[in-house]
């Protein structure tokens, strides 16, 4: 019994939870493959913080109970990821700038009851690209996509120094939503930006002057291995830089045939992962340790 206790005692010492431990969560569906638990878990632990981050999958129709449900037990703060990134919007107090004009939240900041929603996908891909020495200012973006990360990347972009993007979806909800909101964004950062709809001679003419080229679509994930946005190889030249958002699997169809065609190119891990450090600093005001978390859960 004494050895139990000990153990209970270690075990919960490690896990940090006492009487007094706040929570932070994860609204989703699914969300059972999520790697957020583990890297904020492990964040709260090093910087012996008293915080326990779960994630929770959502049933369609239950969103704004979850919220109310959250807010009532005093979480500081939590992630929404899909299909509820736009929807949670209705649900909160207030929207920071960039997720204003992206309509779209991912994290959401619990200020003494004021439900406050930030996006942090588009924080989270420019310091990905960074850490890989490649620079926004100045460059031409092609993206494919224009769902709530692919804007988020879009908004970030622009306010950090992209000359040009070129936007390309199908026709539909997105495409008008993003249609709606492009001058907004172009005015405020000085960006030009263009909608294109999918059609390959656009896509090659906006890629073959194009610095950097984003999937920020789901085409290529897991199971749909096999797939990729781009289906003319020809339009690949060798300065482009490549990024596909998706991290699972970690090297996409759109990856492989970038690297044939000897382009740079990376996937979303990190991206996750900066997204995810944006997110602990604005509900703990602390920098995440990354490189420690980066190291246990983030190798390539
Ligand atoms: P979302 O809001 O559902 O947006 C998906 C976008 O992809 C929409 O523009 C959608 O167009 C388009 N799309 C979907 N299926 C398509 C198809 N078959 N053909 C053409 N376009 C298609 O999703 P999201 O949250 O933006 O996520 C998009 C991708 O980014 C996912 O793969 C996700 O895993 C990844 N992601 C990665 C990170 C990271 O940290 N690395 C973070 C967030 C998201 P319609 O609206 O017209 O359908």
């Amino acid at each position: 019994m004494a050895v139990l206790q000990t153990i209970d005692r270690e075990l919960n010492e490690y896990m940090n939870i006492t009487g007094k431990t706040k929570l932070v969560g994860l609204l989703g569906n699914p969300v059972k493959h999520s790697i957020s638990p583990l890297m904020h878990n492990e964040a709260f632990r090093q910087l012996d913080m008293d915080l326990i981050y779960l994630a929770f999958e959502v049933e369609n129709g239950n969103l704004e109970k979850a919220v109310q449900g959250l807010k009532s037990l005093g979480a500081i703060g939590w992630n929404v990821t899909m299909p509820y990134k736009k929807e949670i919007c209705e649900y909160l107090d207030e929207l920071s700038p960039a997720a204003r004009v992206a309509r779209s939240v991912n994290t959401v900041i619990n200020k003494n009851g004021k439900l406050v929603g930030e996006t942090t996908d588009g924080i989270g891909f420019i310091r990905s690209i960074e850490e890989a020495g490649v620079s926004i200012s100045g460059k031409k973006m092609t993206l494919m996509g224009a769902g709530g990360a692919a804007i988020s990347v879009l908004v970030q972009s622009a306010l950090d120094g992209a000359r040009e993007i070129s936007v390309f979806n199908r026709k539909g909800k997105s495409y008008d939503n993003l249609k709606e909101i492009l001058p907004e964004i172009s005015r405020v950062s000085g960006c030009t930006l263009n909608l294109f709809e999918y059609d390959e001679q656009n896509l090659a003419r906006e890629i073959n002057d194009s610095d950097i080229l984003v999937n920020g679509t789901p085409i290529g994930m897991e199971p749909d291995t096999e797939k990729s946005p781009i289906v003319d190889v020809s339009i690949f030249h060798k300065d482009l830089f490549v990024y596909d958002m998706i991290y699972n699997p970690e090297e996409t169809m759109l990856i492989k045939q970038a690297k044939n065609a000897g382009c740079s190119t990376m996937n979303g891990l990190h991206m996750l992962l900066y997204q995810g450090a944006a997110a602990f600093e604005l509900w703990t005001g602390e920098q995440m340790p990354v490189e420690i978390v980066k190291e246990k859960y983030f190798k390539r």
